[in-house]
């Protein structure tokens, strides 16, 4: 029981921010097929860069992590979302993280902590803007 107790209010010193960075192009592709967080990672850093030239309403990307199972119906739902929305369906619980659409030569980050994410567990990454899925999805492990 210590020792649970010890790992609940570790110090926050013991936090390590592991760093992600994935780009998506005018190709409607991510250079990355498969992204590992190593088991040590408390939070992630995620940067997704946009090295095409096309504009957001064009050729938007953003960077959406779900679990694989919910993976589908998320990416149906954003079909029907807008720009303004992100492209994702508001306030839908099975979007573990998500960042906001980007166009040509922007980059954004976000920092989600891993206690969201199930050791062994089976999450898709995919963006979300209309039919972008398709071909822009990969797989993202953790542990
Ligand atoms: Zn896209």
């Amino acid at each position: 029981m210590l020792a649970v107790c010890f790992v609940l209010f570790a110090p926050s010193a013991w936090a390590r921010t592991c760093q992600v960075t994935i780009t998506g192009n005018d190709q409607m592709k991510f250079d990355q097929s498969t992204i590992a967080i190593a088991p040590g990672c408390t939070e992630v850093s995620l940067t997704l860069k946009h090295a095409g030239k096309l504009a957001a309403n064009v050729m938007g990307h953003d960077w959406v992590l779900a679990k694989t199972a919910d993976f589908q119906a998320v990416a149906d739902a954003s079909t029907h979302a807008t720009l303004a929305d992100g492209y994702l369906p508001k306030d839908d619980a099975r979007v573990i993280a998500h960042t906001k659409v980007i166009g040509g030569g922007e980059s954004t980050t976000i920092t989600f902590p891993t206690s969201k994410l199930q050791k062994g567990g089976d999450y898709t990454f995919f963006c979300s803007f209309p039919g972008h899925w398709t071909m822009m999805k990969g797989t993202l492990s953790f542990g």
